[in-house]
């Protein structure tokens, strides 16, 4: 299941320290190391899915579980309402540099549309 050259699998493992926010049977989240906004959140699932080309009609609820986690940070850090943004990114264009699939909870500030 885990890599052991994946750097989340490591975060997973205990292995390398992280601010971790939120914890399920399925998935964990802990804050970005560079935030890009004032809430910058990591959500994983614990199984290790390398890109979103490799997630299987036998992972739906796990990748679903990924914005029931969302979900739960952004009232947790207040600003559900107001609105954040939950987006996973995909191989070189999208600038995927970790390859376990991570979706990215940013909120606390106003974001702008369409990402550069
Ligand atoms: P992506 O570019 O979509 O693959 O996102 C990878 C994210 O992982 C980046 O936003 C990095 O800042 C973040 N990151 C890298 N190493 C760590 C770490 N050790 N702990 C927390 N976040 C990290
Ligand atoms: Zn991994």
């Amino acid at each position: 299941m885990s890599q052991s050259d994946c750097l989340f699998c490591k975060i997973l493992a205990g292995d390398i320290p992280a601010d971790i926010v939120y914890e399920s049977e399925t998935a964990i989240a802990f804050r970005d190391i560079s935030p890009q906004a004032p809430t910058h959140v990591l959500i994983i699932p614990r199984k290790h899915i390398a890109t979103i080309n490799e997630i299987g009609e036998e992972d739906e609820a796990v990748v679903g579980s990924l914005y029931t986690a969302a979900r739960a940070i952004a009232a947790t850090e207040g600003f559900a309402e107001e609105g954040y943004r939950a987006v996973m990114n995909c191989n070189e264009d999208a600038g995927q540099t970790v390859f376990h699939i991570h979706l990215h909870l940013l909120g606390g500030r106003t974001l702008g549309w369409p990402p550069g």
